[in-house]
C-alpha cells in the first residue's frame, strides 16, 4: 500500500512539474505558477494585501514565470488575469467532481485545442492556445491542462489551503505521506508559536 501511494505521488508530481516548460523555468513548474498567481490574493499574499492590483505587479509576476506570446500590459489584461486567479482558486478548493466540471468549462470556453510544440530550445510539450490569445486565457488553459492530470490521477486531495486561520494561501502538497498543512514555513512557525503561547497561558 505504502509503495503504491509513493509511486503515484511521484508520477503526479512529474506530471505537475513537467506539464509546461515555461512554468518549469521557475521552481515548482506549472503548479508552482498556479500557486504563485493564487497567492497574490489578499489574505494569501506575504504582505496580506492584494499583490495583483496594478499592471506593474502583473509584470513582476511575469518576470518570474515566462509566458510565450502576447502581453498587452494594460488594465483590461490585468482584470482578466484577476478573474482567472479567482477561477483557479475556486477549482483548487473544489471537490474532485466539481473541479472536473470547472476544468472542462475552462477548456471549452477558451476554446482549447491541444497541440505539440517545440520552441526556444524546449522539447515537445503541449500548448492548447495560440500565442496571440489573451494572456489570461493562456494562463487559464495551461493551468487547466495541469489540473486535468491532477484530477485524472485522483490527486486533488493534494491541492490544499493553508491550515493557518489567518491565511488563505494555497499549496500543492507533494510530501510523500500527504501530511503538509501550511503554505509556508512562516505560517507553520506562527501557528506553532501561538499554540505554544496558549498552552503556557493555560498551564
Ligand atoms: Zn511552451
Ligand atoms: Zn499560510
Amino acid at each position: 500500500m505504502k509503495v503504491s501511494i509513493r509511486s503515484r505521488a511521484k508520477q503526479s508530481s512529474i506530471l505537475l512539474y513537467r506539464q509546461h516548460r515555461e512554468g518549469s523555468a521557475s521552481r515548482g513548474g506549472f503548479a508552482g505558477f498556479i500557486v504563485a498567481l493564487a497567492n497574490t490574493a489578499a489574505g494569501a499574499s506575504r504582505s496580506g494585501a492584494d499583490e495583483l492590483s496594478t499592471v506593474d505587479q502583473l509584470a513582476r509576476l511575469l518576470e518570474r514565470y515566462t509566458f510565450v506570446g502576447r502581453v498587452d500590459g494594460d488594465e483590461v489584461e490585468l482584470a482578466q488575469v484577476r478573474a482567472a486567479r479567482a477561477q483557479l482558486r475556486d477549482v483548487w478548493t473544489a471537490d474532485r467532481d466539481d473541479a472536473a466540471a470547472m476544468v472542462n468549462r475552462m477548456l471549452r470556453e477558451a476554446p482549447a485545442r491541444p497541440y505539440l510544440i517545440r520552441h526556444d530550445g524546449s522539447d515537445w510539450h503541449v500548448h492548447a492556445t495560440e500565442p496571440g490569445a489573451p494572456l489570461a486565457e493562456r494562463m487559464r488553459v495551461d493551468a487547466a491542462l495541469a489540473l486535468m492530470s491532477v484530477i485524472r490521477m485522483d490527486e486533488t486531495g493534494r491541492l490544499r489551503v493553508c491550515a493557518a486561520d489567518d491565511c488563505a494561501g494555497l499549496f500543492a502538497d507533494m510530501s510523500r505521506n500527504g501530511s503538509r498543512r501550511f503554505c509556508s514555513v512562516r505560517c507553520g512557525n506562527r501557528v506553532n508559536m501561538s499554540a505554544c503561547r496558549a498552552r503556557r497561558l493555560r498551564g
